[in-house]
């Protein structure tokens, strides 16, 4: 349960000395002494000024959680909502952070990973899941994998000679926008964290950058979506002969639907990470130096989506 304290939201700091100073009357508002804060004192000192019910932190009832995740999943994926509603004084459950992690981000990864096991049921029998249809068992691993890579079948001639593990650096089902969008999600707070100088220029403290780093991740939710819908067409037109549907024709090069639609989410992908962030600064932490704080942390985060997309192997065959 959140508790009144005298202390900054933003950056921590005990105003406890300036509200000893009141002893007839108190101002309503007033200014953080340590990082220029302007603040309504009565958000500091109020419990239910600092919660939210409907937010997943605060849902009251552990029935409640569930779907105060997906609302606050709802919110996060239009960063003005979430940093409107989610303020520096909204006061942090780093648990229930992790609750948010385990309902919206885990369970849609396994709905979406079991969506696609009964697609391959469905279309190919569902005794594909038994030991001796070890045909296409790499796939239906593959699905649950994503997020690490997958399971690779070694044919020779017409039997598998073995599986092996392939890093999502190799395959992800995910598609290959999943990493570089990863990378640019991490960089984003470690570099509000690190560089001396925002962090200065910031003043935040680390449990405002943690919460905003992790609903920052909602992005994964539609891509998982966009995946699952992918796979159900590939594994539609494979079964229906339709298997020309699946590439394109530029010029005399024919190039694989998957790569061509997994690239073109980076630049979308990235766009709503920098609009997440610039929300959390502008709107959600009220820096006055925002634009210069996101720019700081922005340059660094682009920099490494252009390199972890250089590294891949696909796009250096897409581009050749
Ligand atoms: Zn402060």
């Amino acid at each position: 349960m959140p508790t009144a304290e005298p202390i900054c939201p933003r950056c921590g700091y005990d105003l406890s000395a300036e509200s000893r100073k009141w002893t007839h009357a108190c101002p309503l508002d007033g200014a953080c002494w340590e990082c220029g804060l302007r603040l309504e004192w009565a958000d500091l000192f109020s419990p239910d000024r600092r919660r939210d019910v409907f937010f997943v932190e605060h849902a009251p009832e552990r029935h409640e959680v569930l779907p105060a995740a997906w609302r606050t999943w709802w919110w996060a994926i239009r960063p003005p909502v979430f940093w409107s509603r989610i303020r520096l004084e909204t006061a942090i459950v780093p648990r229930r952070i992790a609750w948010w992690v385990f309902c919206v981000l885990l369970a849609f990864h396994a709905f979406c990973a079991l969506a696609s096991n009964a697609i391959l049921g469905k279309l190919r029998g569902w005794d594909l899941f038994l030991p001796f249809r070890d045909d296409i068992r790499a796939e239906t691993f593959t699905a649950w994998l994503a997020p690490v890579g997958c399971l690779i079948a070694d044919w020779r001639g017409t039997t598998i000679w073995g599986y092996r593990f392939a890093p999502a650096w190799e395959f992800t089902s995910w598609g290959p926008a999943y990493l570089p969008l990863l990378a640019m999600s991490l960089m984003l707070p470690i570099m509000l964290l690190v560089l001396k100088d925002t962090r200065a220029k910031a003043r935040v403290r680390r449990a405002h950058i943690l919460r905003a780093a992790v609903f920052g991740l909602a992005w994964l939710v539609p891509l998982m979506l966009l995946a699952l819908a992918h796979f159900a067409f590939n594994q539609w037109a494979a079964s229906s002969n339709r298997t020309n549907l699946l590439y394109f024709q530029i010029g005399p090069k024919w190039l694989a639907l998957e790569s061509i639609w997994g690239f073109a989410l980076v630049p979308f992908g990235a766009a709503w990470i920098l609009w997440w962030w610039w929300s959390a600064l502008s709107r959600g932490w009220r820096l006055d130096e925002h634009g210069r704080v996101w720019l700081a942390a922005s340059a660094p985060a682009l920099l490494v989506v252009v390199i972890v997309l250089a590294l891949d192997q696909d796009l250096v065959n897409l581009l050749a």
